[in-house]
């Protein structure tokens, strides 16, 4: 049932129809307390695009980019490697970003999320939209809050799930201001296997029934 430590599979967003966004990463760790995966700069990705295939602008609204008709594109992810943290349940995942170029680390990235879940060719799950930012040095902020509005004044959200969206954050910000697991245990150190490459895009990215291939 789990995947063995060095191998790759898909971690892959999804929610009503196809998959819009999927990398290929690699398993650092995965068992029954905590899934650890890793994603390099340089790793090609899908990700959502514009119909014509130009990237999605960052300043494209909320409710604007809504409307698009789902378009997927071939990406690289640049500028970060990124160690990702998922226990099995929680509904998000923390992740460590660290500058590829330079090694230095830049902060966790708390991913709102549904649980992870398994399909053959790795991970699929659902954004939540709200995230949380941690610097190196423990401060905090929420990240796309206006985001996050906008999506439940649209319905994408019921009222009782943002509240439990919000919720899951709470829990983890009074985690941060602990140093309560991840934050305080050390995982900014950690280093991938040097002889790890980068793992390319599998032609099956977006079948749910076969395994990394
Ligand atoms: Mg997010």
């Amino acid at each position: 049932m789990y995947r063995q430590p060095g191998s790759i599979c898909m971690l892959r967003y999804r929610r009503l129809g196809p998959v819009t966004f999927a990398m290929p990463v690699r398993v650092v760790d995965d068992g029954s307390d905590l899934t650890m995966l890793y994603l390099a700069a340089g790793t090609p990705m899908k990700a959502r695009a514009m119909p014509d295939g130009t990237p999605v602008p960052r300043d494209l609204p909320y409710l604007e980019r809504q409307k698009l008709p789902i378009a997927i594109a071939n990406r690289v992810w640049t500028t970060n490697d990124v160690l990702i943290l998922a226990r099995p349940g929680e509904a998000h995942d923390v992740r460590l970003f660290r500058d590829a170029a330079t090694g230095a680390f830049r902060g966790w990235y708390v991913n709102l999320q549904d649980p992870l879940r398994r399909v053959g060719v790795g991970f699929d799950t659902v954004d939540h939209v709200l995230d949380i930012f941690v610097e190196p040095d423990g401060r905090w902020r929420w990240k796309d809050e206006d985001e996050f509005a906008a999506a439940c004044s649209i319905g994408r959200f019921s009222e009782q799930e943002a509240n439990a969206i919000r919720a899951e954050g709470e829990r983890v910000i009074a985690g941060i201001e602990a140093e309560g697991w991840p934050f305080g245990a050390g995982y900014e150190h950690w280093r991938p296997d040097p002889a790890w490459n980068i793992p390319s895009l599998p032609h099956n990215w977006d079948h749910d029934d076969d395994t990394y291939s």
